[in-house]
């Protein structure tokens, strides 16, 4: 049975592509383009001979596919020999629209259009991504799954702002969530590791990387999720604030004469961990903090301050919690934001094993101790597989 589908990840200066086994989730070639459109490109692709890395103009993402289909010939595997299923895309924006995976059409790639104004960064990319590889794929089946799809089982109490009741339906005003794929993975995965069904387990999951958000999984299904409108709510992130007072926006515009794109800006590029401490980079800014800087320090503590109050809410959300996962770049790698967010805890049943958080791992494994009534578990995200098992299942289906 042929399960290979060629994922893309289309950026507003790059194109990241693997070609995965959605059976396995090997990853048969991947790579990446950046610095589309500035004088010199840089582009990556690791196959069977391992990584070559070239730097060259790389003027559009039409440019930067066509380059990723030479580099399957030259360095392997060549697509000649492997038949695709399908290209699944990644789709930060599907509204209230898309719940599911769907595959694109001139009709869907209408709908995605307007959803532009939620998702000026990614969504146009996106789009791009679509129709470039329909262009250069025209025979296969291209398939559209949505950042934002898994949190669209969220009841109304929790997706629903307490603003105007007419803006929701004049413009789309309501907390959508993302990072869906990545949650949907994890909390799957976490079951698993539990020996249970996802439908019996009701998980926390904690997405840590450049972006953060929360969510509240209850059998299999997202219940809460912290980041809304746009991927700024939520958590503190590398660049971005994270909750802020709303209020902030006015009270800058009129005080300090700042223009809302400039506000936007500086919540969205220059707040986080980089407004904090200059540094958005979760390992520099630890080394700095352990060097004794206040900066890195208060960053640091506010960073997990801000996990710890959303672990207490979800926690009171699904009532009952099998698991709390960590995941992505900080998540997977950081043992002392996982003990620094969760210490303290016992009384709600949540132990960390000191030990068995220090190791370092690749693999999905518990980090919590025998007695511990919830689960603290760290589990790899694998945002490309899921992207390519939603893809073959609706091209399957
Ligand atoms: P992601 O968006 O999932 O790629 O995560 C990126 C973030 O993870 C960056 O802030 C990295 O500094 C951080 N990160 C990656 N590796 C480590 C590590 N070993 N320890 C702490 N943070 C890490």
């Amino acid at each position: 049975m042929n399960d290979h589908v060629l994922v893309i990840n289309a950026g507003s200066s790059s194109l990241k592509y693997s070609l995965i086994d959605a059976g396995s989730g090997e990853a048969a070639a991947a790579g990446v383009v950046e610095r589309i459109g500035e004088p010199e490109g840089v582009f990556r692709h690791r196959g069977p001979d391992g990584e070559t890395r070239t730097t060259r103009p790389i003027g559009s993402h039409e440019d930067a596919l066509r380059a990723a289909i030479d580099a399957f010939e030259e360095h392997g595997p060549s697509l000649d020999g492997i038949e695709i299923a399908a290209v699944g895309h990644r789709v930060v924006h599907g509204g209230s629209r898309f719940g599911d995976p769907a595959l694109i059409n001139e009709d869907l790639i209408d709908e995605v259009s307007d959803l532009v104004p939620l998702a000026p960064l990614h969504n146009p990319a996106n789009l791009e991504g679509m129709r470039v590889a329909g262009r250069l794929f025209p025979d296969l089946p291209q398939v559209a799954v949505f950042d934002t799809a898994f949190h669209q089982t969220l009841p109304p109490e929790a997706y629903t702002y307490a603003v105007p009741r007419g803006w929701l339906a004049e413009h789309g005003i309501r907390r959508y969530g993302f990072h869906g794929t990545s949650h949907a993975f994890v909390s799957e995965q976490a079951a698993q590791l539990l020996g249970r069904e996802p439908a019996d387990v009701n998980v926390i999951v904690l997405h840590l990387g450049n972006g953060c958000s929360a969510a509240a999984v209850r059998g299999g299904k997202s219940v809460d999720t912290s980041m809304g409108l746009t991927p700024l709510e939520g958590l503190v992130m590398g660049t971005r604030s994270g909750d802020v007072d709303p209020a902030i926006h006015a009270y800058l515009a009129r005080e300090a004469g700042l223009s809302l794109d400039e506000i936007d800006h500086a919540l969205n590029f220059e707040s986080g961990l980089k407004g904090l401490a200059g540094e958005n980079d979760f390992r520099e800014l630890s080394r700095q903090r352990e060097a004794g800087d206040e900066q890195a320090r208060l960053a640091f503590d506010v960073y997990c301050y801000r996990i710890r109050k959303y672990v207490g809410a979800y926690y009171s959300v699904l009532g009952k919690v099998d698991a709390i996962v960590f995941t992505a770049g900080v998540g997977q790698n950081s043992a002392e934001v996982r003990s620094a967010s969760l210490e303290g805890l016992e009384g709600l049943g949540i132990e960390i094993d000191a030990e068995r958080n220090a190791e370092s791992s690749d693999e999905a494994r518990a980090v919590s101790t025998k007695d511990s009534r919830v689960a603290v578990l760290v589990i790899p995200t694998n945002e490309e597989w899921q992207i390519a098992r939603e893809a073959l299942k609706l091209v399957r289906s």
